[in-house]
C-alpha cells in the first residue's frame, strides 16, 4: 500500500514500468497433499499443523480474505549481462505475518504465473522444491543466514521439463514451497528503478528497506551507512558459504539479497571434493563464473552493481566507490577468522596467513573431501608425527590417493600445521570446541538429494525424513552414517551432481 502497485489482476506476461509489484493470485493444483512441514518454524511464527483446509491454502488453491497475494518486480544482471524486468515469475507472496515483533513474508513457489513469468509456465517441479526445501533448512541449521521452508506440498500436477536440457522434455511432478523470510528484496529490485529512471520509487523503496531492515541507521548519511551494512553482510554471506563449501550456482543480482540471506535454491551443490573451479550449474559450465571460488568475487562485482543502482541518490558518486572498498578489507578479516576457527587456531597473525594459503594451494591440487578432511583434522591425533601415519589417516578423505610430491607437500602441510598448533595460545580444548563449530561432519550433498528425489516420485519418503532429522544436527556425531564421502557412482559425469538453472 506504500508503494505504487499494478492493481489489474492481469497476469499475461508483460513489461509493468513505474510499478513495484503486480497484484497476483495462486492458481489451483489438482490434487495437493502436504509432504513436509516445519515444525520448529511454526512455533516461530505461531503456527498451528495445518489441516486440510490450510494445506489448501499451502497449495495455493485457497487465498484467504486477509491474504494480499503480489508478485515483485525486479530486474537483474545474469551472468554479468543486464537482464532486464525479470520479477517474480513463479513466486507469489501471500502477505505479511506477524510473529514476536517480526515480520515474515509468506511466499508460495512454484504457485503459477505472474505479470513476470515470461514465456515460462509459473510451476516448480518436485525435484527442485525438495532441493529448496530441505537445502534452506539445512543451511539455517548450520548457522548459515538464509530464507527457510514452512511447507512442501505435492501438486498432483505433471510438469514438462527438460531436465538435463538435452532436448528431450519429460513430464515430472509438480511442488509448491513456502518460504519465509523478513524480506525477498533483491539487488534487482532497486536496479529496475534506477534502470527506468523511477527515482522517487526508488528512494521510496530504499527509505522503507532501511526503515524496516536497518531501523538503526539514522540521520543524513543513512543510506550510505546502508549500503556499507548491505556490504559487509554480502561478505560475511561469502566467508559463510566458504566455510561450509555451499555452490549458490547462480549468483545472479536478481538472486541476492538485500538482507544478506541466501536465497533462490536453484542449481546449487555443496563441495564434495575440494575443487575452487566447481560449478554444479550446466548453464555456467563455460564460463565458470560461478564457481565455487569465485564467489567472493561475484559478490563484490554484484554490490557494485547495487551502488550503481543508488547513484541517483547520491551528489557524490565517489561515496559509493569509497563505501566499495570496504569489501575487500570486511572480506579478509571475517575469512581470516573464519579460517581460524575451522583450523583451531587462536589467530590468523601474517604469518599464519601463508599457512592458509598452504591449505587453499594443497587441497584445491589434492582434492580431498573438504567435510570429510576438516572432520579428520578436528580430531587429528598428537602422536602422528610419520608421513605413512599421516597419509594412513586421512586416507578416507581422499578420492585418489596421493602419491610422489602430492604425499610430500599433504605431508609438509599437516607437519607446518601441528608446528603452528604448539603455538596456541587457547588451550586444546577450545582450540577443538572452534573446529567442532565450525567444521560440519554433515552436509546434504548433492547426492544425497538426488537419491531422496528418486525415492519421492516411487512413493518412498524414508531416506527424506532421514535428511530431515540429520540436517538439523549438522554438527554432531548422530547421524554419522552420512560421514563418508561421495561415492563413485555419484561423481561429475554420473550427472547427478549438475543442474540446469530452471526447474
Ligand atoms: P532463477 O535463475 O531461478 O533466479 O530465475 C530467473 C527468473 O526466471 C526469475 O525471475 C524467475 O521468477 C523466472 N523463472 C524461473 N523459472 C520459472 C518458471 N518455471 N516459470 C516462470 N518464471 C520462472
Ligand atoms: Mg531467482
Ligand atoms: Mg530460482
Amino acid at each position: 500500500s506504500k508503494f505504487k502497485g499494478d492493481e489489474s489482476g492481469d497476469l499475461s506476461p508483460r513489461q509493468t514500468p513505474g510499478v513495484l509489484y503486480s497484484k497476483a493470485h495462486p492458481s489451483p493444483v489438482p490434487k495437493p497433499k502436504l509432504l513436509a512441514w516445519t515444525e520448529d518454524l511454526a512455533q516461530d511464527l505461531g503456527i498451528s499443523e495445518p489441516d486440510d483446509e490450510d494445506v489448501a491454502v499451502l497449495a495455493g488453491n485457497k487465498v484467504t480474505t486477509s491474504m494480499q497475494p503480489y508478485a515483485a518486480c525486479y530486474a537483474g544482471h545474469q551472468f554479468g549481462n543486464w537482464a532486464g524486468q525479470l520479477g517474480d515469475g513463479r513466486a507469489i507472496t501471500l502477505g505479511e505475518w506477524e510473529s514476536q515483533g517480526k515480520n515474515w513474508e509468506l511466499q508460495l513457489k512454484g504457485a503459477g504465473p505472474t505479470p513476470y513469468s515470461r514465456r515460462a509456465d509459473g510451476r516448480a517441479v518436485l525435484r527442485s522444491s525438495v532441493r529448496e526445501y530441505l537445502m534452506s533448512e539445512a543451511m539455517y541449521h548450520l548457522g548459515v543466514p538464509t530464507t527457510r521452508a514452512l511447507s512442501l506440498v505435492s501438486s498432483g500436477e505433471e510438469i514438462l521439463r527438460d531436465m538435463f536440457y538435452n532436448g528431450n522434455p519429460e513430464y515430472e511432478p509438480g511442488a509448491i514451497v513456502m518460504r519465509t523470510s523478513p524480506s525477498f528484496l533483491r539487488f534487482g529490485n532497486f536496479e529496475i528503478l534506477a534502470a527506468r529512471h523511477e527515482i522517487d520509487n526508488l528512494q521510496k523503496l530504499v527509505n522503507w528497506t532501511i526503515d524496516e531492515f536497518y531501523p538503526h541507521l539514522t540521520g543524513e548519511n543513512r543510506i550510505i551507512s546502508w549500503y556499507k551494512e548491505v556490504i559487509q553482510k554480502t561478505a560475511s554471506l561469502m566467508v559463510e558459504w566458504q566455510r561450509v563449501g555451499f555452490v549458490h550456482g547462480v549468483m545472479n543480482t536478481d538472486n541476492m539479497s538485500i538482507l544478506g540471506l541466501t536465497i533462490d535454491y536453484g542449481p546449487f551443490s555443496f563441495i564434495d571434493d575440494y575443487n575452487p573451479g566447481f560449478t554444479p550449474n550446466t548453464t555456467d559450465l563455460p564460463g565458470r563464473r560461478y564457481a565455487f571460488g569465485n564467489q567472493p568475487s561475484v559478490g563484490y562485482w554484484n554490490l557494485g552493481k547495487l551502488g550503481n543502482a543508488l547513484l541517483p541518490l547520491f551528489e557524490r558518486p565517489d561515496e559509493l566507490e569509497e563505501a566499495m572498498q570496504t569489501y575487500e578489507e570486511t572480506f579478509w578479516r571475517k575469512y581470516y577468522e573464519m579460517m581460524a576457527n575451522k583450523l583451531g587456531l587462536d589467530n590468523v597473525e601474517k604469518d599464519d596467513r601463508t599457512l592458509v594459503a598452504q591449505f587453499e594451494k594443497v587441497l584445491s591440487s589434492l582434492n580431498p573431501d573438504l567435510t570429510i578432511f576438516y572432520q579428520l583434522l578436528t580430531y587429528l591425533p598428537k602422536d602422528l608425527l610419520e608421513e605413512e601415519s599421516i597419509l594412513d589417516y586421512f586416507n578416507d578423505s581422499f578420492y585418489e590417493i596421493p602419491t610422489g610430491n602430492g604425499r610430500k607437500s599433504f605431508f609438509d602441510l599437516i607437519q607446518k600445521y601441528q608446528d603452528r598448533l604448539k603455538q596456541n595460545s587457547i588451550s586444546e580444548e577450545e582450540s577443538r570446541e572452534r573446529m567442532e563449530k565450525a567444521n560440519p561432519r554433515f552436509v546434504l550433498r548433492n547426492y544425497l538429494l538426488h537419491q531422496a528425489i528418486e525415492e519421492l516420485e516411487k512413493g518412498e519418503s524414508s531416506l527424506f525424513e532421514k535428511l530431515r532429522v540429520a540436517l538439523k544436527e549438522p554438527y554432531s556425531k548422530n547421524h554419522d552414517e552420512f560421514f563418508k564421502k561421495r561415492p563413485d557412482w555419484a561423481n561429475d559425469k554420473a550427472g547427478c551432481s549438475m543442474l540446469s538453472c530452471s526447474s
